[in-house]
């Protein structure tokens, strides 16, 4: 069901089914989220199947980063939600008297959410939630990258839930295209900064609101006072979940000079500690998505920089967890979005230097920085600008729902997770509520001498 025709009649049913009124109710939200957590439930092994058929996603990471984060933002939102869809009552002003003043958190209607192949079940439902828990319709259109679990989403989907209601369109950039010429309430796109801009572009010329989750380089650095033996696990952990492939990855080392070389030989350690002495056989390493992304990641592999790791195997799609060191901004690698299992370490001596070098760059997903030093993390904290941040962590911070999750400048725009989540698909309507009388006379003309009274 691809064609612009059928795509056209499909928006138009799910406006005749938001018009009716019927996703409104709290009950009936609560009901869709629950009937939801339990598909997922259901379900557990099909996903865990299909994410380790289209990228050899290890099961383990796969419930922790695909199906634990998704019942546990079905959970928050079930306890929450109640008091969320409240009139909420603000103080009304002196001017207005008498009146009462809410706010009325309104659903903005048939919404459209385009999804990443990186963590394709979570990146595609997790924006739904909050669009069901908001009173929306809406229409899912998962990477085409990843075809056994793009199947398994629209067969979830269609199997709970009718089209009018929420429907699942599959499909690559043209069905995406046919979909963006469609009048949607709403748009919430997560992928890559030149999707980016052609789906802001879209979004604008109908005017629809659009929250874009995009990616970039996030920079991890680590000064002289940092733990290494801690920030080494945090970071290969970061660095090489789903074998790199994730959006708020640690893109890139910046290292104090004086404590380079200990770094790297605990980073070492760890990625063995972790993966073993052949990478290439561990359980618990994802492979790269398509055979284009392994060519592009070999293309940015330049040998004479590798401090560990370096294989490569084509016919498997694995690139070994990689440390990169010597490299510096012109190298091609600190060009473009790694997004794999290559991590290039640079350096820096003094940290307003280290603040200068991530200044210099679009602003990030994500920052981390590894410091036992107060003054150092207030000062990274305040100079630098990024969609989110960690002190001595990696990744962490998307995992509590009252942490609203997005980017900033090119990393994108609007946020989502928890109660985030519920307003990225809700219109803030703010309500004036005033009895017939009193009506008093100041405000209307003529004014006469009424300036004289103010
Ligand atoms: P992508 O931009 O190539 O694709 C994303 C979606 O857009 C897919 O559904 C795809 O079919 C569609 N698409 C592709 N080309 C299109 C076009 N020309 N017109 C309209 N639609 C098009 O991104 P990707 O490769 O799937 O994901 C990787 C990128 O996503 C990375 O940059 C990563 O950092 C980012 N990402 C961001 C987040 C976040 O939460 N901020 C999460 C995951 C991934």
């Amino acid at each position: 069901m691809t064609s612009p025709q059928q795509l056209e009649a499909l928006v138009h049913q799910q406006k005749t089914f938001f018009s009716s009124g019927q996703t409104r109710p709290l009950e009936f939200r609560r009901q869709i989220l629950r009937r939801l957590q339990e598909a997922i439930e259901k379900e557990e092994a099909a996903i865990i199947a299909a994410l380790a058929q289209d990228f050899g996603k290890p099961p383990f990471e796969t419930y922790a980063t695909e199906i634990a984060i998704l019942l546990s933002e079905i959970k928050f939102l079930l306890r929450h939600l109640p008091q969320w869809v409240k009139l909420r009552k603000v103080k009304s002003s002196f001017l207005n008297f008498p009146s009462r003043d809410a706010i009325y958190a309104e659903p903005y209607g048939v919404s459209l959410v385009i999804g990443a192949w990186n963590y394709p079940f979570q990146l595609t439902l997790s924006p739904m939630l909050g669009a069901i828990a908001a009173g929306c319709c809406a229409i899912l259109k998962p990477s085409e990258l990843t075809p056994a679990t793009s199947q398994l989403t629209a067969r979830l989907i269609q199997e709970n839930f009718p089209p009018e209601y929420l429907a699942v369109v599959q499909g690559g950039p043209e069905v995406s295209q046919t979909l963006l010429e469609l009048s949607f309430d709403k748009i919430f796109f997560t992928g890559s900064v030149p999707v980016g801009k052609i789906v802001a572009q879209a979004a604008a010329k109908q005017l629809i609101p659009v929250t874009l989750e995009l990616g970039g380089k996030s920079p991890c650095l680590v000064d002289e006072t940092a733990n290494l033996a801690v920030a080494a696990k945090r970071i290969v952990w970061g660095k090489f979940l789903n074998a790199g492939q994730t959006c708020v990855a640690p893109d890139y080392l910046l290292v104090q000079e004086s404590v380079a070389a200990p770094l790297l030989e605990h980073l070492a350690q760890t990625i063995t500690e972790f993966y073993g002495s052949s990478p290439a056989e561990s359980p618990d390493f994802a492979r790269i998505i398509n055979e284009r992304h392994f060519n592009r990641l070999k293309g940015l592999l330049a040998q004479e920089n590798v401090y560990a790791g370096g294989q490569t195997d084509a016919a498997r799609r694995f690139i070994a967890p990689t440390l990169l060191s010597g490299v510096t901004w012109e190298h091609p690698i600190m060009q473009e979005e790694i997004f794999g299992p290559l991590l290039p370490v640079l350096t820096f001596q003094t940290l307003p230097e280290a603040i200068a070098q991530v200044n210099a760059q679009p602003k990030p997903l994500a920052l981390y920085f590894f410091t036992e030093n107060g003054k150092a993390k207030e000062a990274v904290l305040t100079r630098t600008s990024s969609g989110g941040a960690c002190i001595n962590d990696t990744i962490s911070h998307l995992t509590n729902p009252f942490l609203p999750f997005g980017g900033v400048g090119t990393s994108g725009h609007g946020n989502y997770h928890g109660k985030a989540s519920f307003d990225a698909f809700s219109h803030q309507k703010s309500i004036l509520m005033k009895p017939s009388r009193p009506d008093l006379p100041l405000r209307y003309p003529p004014y006469a001498d009424k300036l004289g009274w103010i």
